[in-house]
């Protein structure tokens, strides 16, 4: 029962459950729930699952734990190393030396402080490795978010995710012992070493992606600049703007209430201004207004915002490739994920169980969820958002072939005015296309002309799901097109 996820607790009433419900008389309820030889009493349990937990997961912590660590690190190795699948584990040490972890109480719960070796183990799953390898939105834009408290030692979790139109997929994930600039950069570099060669859709480990977008962490964003310099790294505008009002709302800043709406929707101004031009004119209006320079720490505040705007202005966003993303949230998203159906909202026994939630369940998730799209079976919102199923608006005799994967197509809005799309790229000279963003124009394109693009699930092509199978599975997945093709194709 502990093997199907019970706990002592869970498992125990379950068991008496069966008992009552399987007695074929009310005395043979009452004897059987007496009898200790098949009913086990609260002690037995607890006993019994303690055994359980050490067996498949070893000691709570110190050597043993360490060693049986390593133990599963390298059987996960030999076994997954074929299909791309790899981790790296870094002993954490005491700053003076390994045997006190040895010798700590068993009870005892170990400290760590920043003079130790962190603990850091870097993963990259044989799902993981293809999503690196088939998903071009890995070398475009990468997200990174992290977690903690989700085991008794507050070990932290980062997610390294690229979005996809089967929506977020995740590329690495290292634990860590503290969120230190040196422990994140050091876990950054493990997880370079565990990567496939052709990781970011090809670019490799060592050059990266071409842009990150991480909320608000200085130790995050200093460990990723170091890691790869060459990327741009941008900052979520949810979590920028979460910021300034937990700032605003900080007493100790004396900023009015009346005041503080203000502020925040000048500041919002800049933000989302499209023009680089017109965000310095904004700048002056708001250094210069009365209203908001009567308080000297917000202008103190600002001029630290301001010197760092290239990564929370959207203007400096517009010919990068982002497509339509300008917040963590796929990667917000993950760490849901991770906590509700990894973790099931409870807390890790040990880091071996850490380790196993990450490679098998985490990993087991994914791949549920990316058979699902293979097989045409998903909500809603991926069939709206994804789908193409917006560009409804757009009719075909308002769309020109004009070369290859090249079109023109008609604006909803001006009739003379005609937009064009790429959608080998993804990319369209409408507003909301400039960045890679999904148009209803590309929507548009996919839909009546059949053509595939990645920023939207091309369902219709057999070659296409094929890939989303093959990202699940690997070359275990079917391989035979009329498999993902519909009866109108097969008929064809
Ligand atoms: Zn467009």
């Amino acid at each position: 029962m502990f093997d199907d996820g019970h706990s002592a607790s869970s498992a125990r009433h379950t068991h008496e459950q069966h008992l009552l419900l399987n007695a074929s008389s009310d005395d043979v309820k009452q004897s059987s729930l007496a009898d200790r030889a098949i009913n086990p009493s609260v002690q037995d349990v607890c006993r019994l699952f303690q055994h359980w937990r050490e067996k498949c997961y070893g000691k709570e912590d110190g050597l043993p734990l360490f060693q049986r660590l390593q133990l599963e690190v390298d059987t996960y190795n030999a076994k997954n190393s074929e299909q791309g699948g790899k981790a790296i584990l870094q002993w954490y040490e005491k700053h003076s030396d390994m045997s006190d972890v040895e010798e700590e109480p068993k009870k005892k719960k170990r400290k760590r402080d920043h003079s130790d070796k962190p603990l850091i183990i870097a993963i990259c799953t044989p799902l993981m490795s293809r999503a690196h390898k088939n998903i071009c939105q890995a070398g475009e834009l990468v997200f990174l978010d992290s977690s903690s408290s989700m085991d008794r030692f507050n070990t932290s979790i980062f997610i390294m995710s690229t979005h996809s139109s089967s929506s977020g997929i995740p590329l690495g994930v290292i634990l860590t012992s503290d969120e230190r600039e040196e422990t994140i950069y050091n876990g950054l570099e493990l997880l370079k070493s565990v990567m496939p060669e052709n990781a970011f859709f090809g670019r490799s480990s060592r050059a990266g992606p071409q842009v990150f977008m991480t909320d608000d962490s200085i130790a995050e964003r200093a460990a990723l600049h170091k890691c790869w310099p060459h990327a741009v790294i941008f900052l979520c505008t949810f979590h920028f703007l979460q910021r300034l009002w937990t700032w605003l709302l900080d007493g100790k800043n004396k900023i009015d209430e009346e005041d503080r709406v203000l502020i925040i929707n000048e500041v919002k101004t800049l933000v989302y201004e499209r023009n680089e031009t017109n965000i310095t004119k904004l700048c002056d209006n708001l250094v210069t207004n009365t209203n908001i320079i009567k308080y000297p720490s917000f202008v103190k505040h600002f001029k630290i915002l301001w010197d760092k705007r290239s990564a929370w202005a959207h203007c400096f966003r517009k010919n990068v490739l982002i497509r339509g993303n300008n917040t963590n949230n796929y990667a917000e998203a993950g760490i849901k994920i991770l906590k509700e159906f990894v973790f099931s909202r409870v807390k890790a026994f040990n880091l071996v169980q850490m380790f196993t939630f990450i490679y098998d369940v985490m990993d087991l998730y994914y791949q549920k969820k990316l058979i699902a799209i293979s097989n045409h079976r998903f909500d809603t919102y991926i069939a709206l958002r994804f789908q193409g199923l917006i560009s409804n608006k757009v009719l075909k005799e308002n769309i020109a072939h004009v070369s290859n994967e090249y079109f023109q197509v008609r604006s909803c809005s001006d009739s003379n005015k005609y937009h064009t799309v790429d959608i080998k790229l993804g990319i369209c000279t409408c507003e909301k296309g400039q960045d890679g963003s999904c148009c209803i124009h590309q929507a548009a394109v996919v839909q009546h002309f059949g053509c595939e693009s990645f920023n939207f699930l091309c369902t219709q092509s057999p070659s296409s799901r094929l890939m989303i199978a093959t990202i699940a599975l690997g070359s275990g997945a079917i391989n035979k097109l009329s498999y993902y093709a519909s009866l109108h194709q097969q008929a064809k």
